[in-house]
């Protein structure tokens, strides 16, 4: 980490910290989705612990800024390197469910461990774009000039501010016509596979966020990745339309991609309160087993207000259940990937 992004990690820790000062006196007033992960009904710890000494003032700290020390990760702690570099497409073509959410803050957890990553956004509303605060206005270099008029990756990806080894390639509205541009241009499925196998740069972890449909943006998502992340909400309707996905998972590795495969389901918006939640959560893991990811994202409202300040959750507040599930999903996301026989995913 850099010494800039090392006082930034100190900063929200501190600011951890004297949240933290308000949230005991004031738990009752804690966000309802804190008290039903049971996390904020923990008492806080004693004032004797204290962030290490060497880096920066004794501070008295309890959970979340302890928390918010692990999440940071200022002591440079690394998840381990996969055993190959990984091509994920976060895909589910139902709305709302979480993919961008996952991508920016998988991305970020794993980056700030110092594993070197790419999220490239291919939905043309920019969402990842906004949540990691590049810039993505119509007309600047874009998963767009990719697509569609022949720009070289590395020639459009920008660096995240504040995350050493974060790249972003952002979206564009223009991307939102890309779709009927391509229809006359051969290979139109494996413009981004091709963008990729161009890119002079190499990445520990690529993540595609894509948009809420399965049409070419999303094929060209599948075609270039070599892994699928399905996230799905911890909800009712959760399950609908998931058959229509593997589906066509199916159809691009039978026609264009063999090697590609759902590897990886992680279980979003999950409301400890209902029964509804662990219902879903026990049907996902039935089918899918080993490929859900044990950590589950809590339902948070910290969560959906941190794109609004162009940050992940865990540097808008890395204290909160939202953060640390999801740098505990990373790192059970590097460990897979470091665990996978090198030749597996390569065609
Ligand atoms: P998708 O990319 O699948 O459409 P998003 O990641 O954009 O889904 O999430 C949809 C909305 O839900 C966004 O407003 C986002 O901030 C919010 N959101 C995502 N994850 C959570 C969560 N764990 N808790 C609460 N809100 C969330
Ligand atoms: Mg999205």
């Amino acid at each position: 980490m850099s010494p800039g992004s090392q006082d930034e990690a100190q900063r929200r820790i501190r600011a951890a910290v004297s949240r933290e000062t308000v949230d005991t006196r004031d738990m009752i007033s804690r966000p309802q989705e804190e008290l039903a992960t049971g996390d904020a009904l923990s008492p806080p710890e004693a004032s004797s612990s204290h962030v290490s000494r060497e880096t920066w003032d004794e501070l008295p700290i309890a959970s979340e800024a302890r928390r918010a020390v692990d999440v940071l990760n200022p002591a440079g702690n690394t998840f381990p390197r996969p055993s190959r570099p990984r091509t994920i497409c976060i895909a589910n073509q139902k709305g709302g469910v979480g993919k961008t959410t996952t991508a920016v803050n998988i991305g970020v957890a794993l980056a700030l461990h110092g594993l070197k990553v790419l999220v490239i956004d291919l939905d043309p509303q920019g969402n990842a774009s906004t949540g990691l605060d590049v810039p993505h206005h119509s007309g600047l270099p874009s998963s767009y000039s990719v697509l569609v008029e022949d720009a070289k990756l590395e020639s459009v990806m920008q660096r995240v501010t504040g995350v050493d080894n974060l790249w972003c390639v952002p979206a564009t509205i223009d991307l939102a016509g890309a779709e009927v541009e391509l229809v006359s241009v051969t290979a139109r499925e494996r413009r981004l596979e091709a963008a990729l196998d161009e890119c002079p740069e190499s990445f520990d972890y690529i993540l595609i966020d894509c948009p809420p449909s399965l049409g070419l943006l999303t094929v060209n998502a599948l075609v270039a990745a070599k892994e699928v992340l399905i996230p799905i909400q911890c909800e009712y309707y959760a399950l609908e339309g998931l058959g229509q996905l593997l589906h066509n998972v199916g159809l691009v590795a039978e026609n264009l991609n063999p090697v590609l495969r759902v590897s990886t389901i992680l279980l979003t918006m999950y409301d400890g309160r209902t029964k509804l939640a662990d219902q879903v959560a026990n049907e996902v893991r039935t089918h899918f087993k080993d490929d859900v990811v044990n950590a589950v994202i809590p339902r948070s409202v910290r969560v959906s207000e941190a794109p609004g300040y162009g940050q992940s959750i865990i540097t808008y507040d890395p204290g909160s259940r939202g953060a640390t599930s999801y740098v505990a999903a990373a790192k059970e996301i590097a460990e897979r990937g470091a665990a996978m026989p090198v030749g597996e995913g390569v065609a």
